[in-house]
């Protein structure tokens, strides 16, 4: 089970988006990691829980699932390789936790930098298409990605032997300040060494087998968990899990997941419940009978009760969907079909004759 979002912010499942805005900012104040008694992890587990807790969509999917899912394929955040973080001077006033200006720009800020000093690699977004069956229950599966990836041969370091010489620009630190003057004030903006490209360090001879990069091309087996009772064209987010950063030098990317669930051939869904037609003859409907039904579990038998009208659902319990993070499952709806008879024999057609004068 994922961390409770709505204990790190302490907050109620059932508080407002005013609620959680407020608990937010007076917790992102508080531990800044820049300001005094601030703290890093804790503040980077304030804005993971606000980013889903604040979206209703993700917030929905966290209420179901127990965990996240990434924004969709359209977060591709390729654009922001090589954006470098933002350093707050010391002593900056963020202004009071009621600022609404500053609480939007400063979430914007965290956005853009991902929470991150370091480079970033470009986002992948996939599809995967699942069974029905694999959708109901959970499944793994692994997926044989294409991408950059971080060369072996050197650790990314881009040297070959992994020979390095300390990088002068910088002193081996990879980054370097800038002070830059924007409207809100002074910022040092700290940057990557364009010399090492954040590696602090410069290869003796470059490595053969990426060039120097540092990263190259190449398979990656990724494995996903996918959890039961995930819809169609939901999206798993895997943090890290895209290309590495250009230089091999900071955060890879994110990976998106797309899920299509096959459509299949007996079961569909409402819910977290499953739904199956069942054909029965007019004798089975007015007499009842005892029939086996096709299951996510494989053969039930169901009791047909005498006089069952076509339309009527008979439920399975506890044969439905198994909900992520719950030992609960959905149930299995049964929808009766009734069969008229065709093509009689003489002997059925004579029976069915006399049926019709008994007034049936
Ligand atoms: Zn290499
Ligand atoms: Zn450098």
């Amino acid at each position: 089970m994922a961390k409770n979002y709505y204990d790190i912010l302490g907050v109620s499942r059932d508080a407002s988006e005013s609620e959680i805005k407020k608990a937010y900012r007076k917790l992102a104040h508080q531990y800044h990691p820049d300001k005094k008694g601030g703290d890093e992890d804790r503040f980077k587990e304030i804005n993971e829980a606000y980013q889903v807790l604040s979206d209703s969509q993700k917030r929905a999917q966290y209420d179901q699932f127990g965990q996240t899912f990434g924004s969709g394929a359209g977060g591709s955040g390729g654009g922001f390789e090589g954006f470098d973080g933002f350093d707050f001077n010391r002593g900056f006033d963020f202004g009071g936790a009621d600022s609404g200006m500053f609480g939007d720009i400063f979430s914007d800020f965290f956005t853009a930098s991902r929470g991150s000093r370091e480079p970033i690699g470009s986002d992948i977004a996939v599809d995967l298409e699942i069974d029905f069956l694999e959708m109901a229950k959970g499944t793994k599966k692994e997926l044989d990605l294409y991408k950059k990836v971080i060369c072996s041969d050197c650790q990314g370091t881009g040297a070959e032997n992994q020979a390095t010489d300390k990088c002068g620009k910088c002193d081996g630190k990879g980054r370097v300040t800038q002070a830059t003057r924007t409207i809100l004030g002074n910022f040092n903006q700290v940057i990557t060494c364009p010399t090492c490209h954040g590696r602090g360090q410069i290869p003796k001879k470059k490595c053969a087998g990426c060039g120097g990069d540092g990263v190259r091309r190449d398979y990656q087996k990724v494995n996903i968990e996918i959890p039961a009772g995930i819809e169609d064209g939901q999206v798993i987010k895997l943090t890290g899990g895209g290309e590495a950063p250009k230089t091999g030098h900071g955060k890879s990317g994110d990976l998106y997941i797309t899920i299509r669930v096959k459509r299949h051939k007996n079961f569909s869904r409402k819910g977290m419940d499953v739904l199956s037609d069942h054909e029965i003859s007019f004798s089975q409907a007015a007499l009842g009978d005892k029939v086996s039904v096709e299951t996510i579990d494989g053969p039930v038998k169901i009791k047909i009760p005498a006089g069952i009208q076509a339309g009527e659902a008979l439920k399975i319990k506890n044969r439905g969907i198994i909900r992520g993070g719950y030992f609960r499952r959905g149930d299995h709806l049964v929808n009766i079909k009734l069969k008229t008879p065709q093509n009689l024999s003489r002997a059925q057609k004579k029976l069915i004759e006399s049926l019709k004068e008994e007034g049936l």
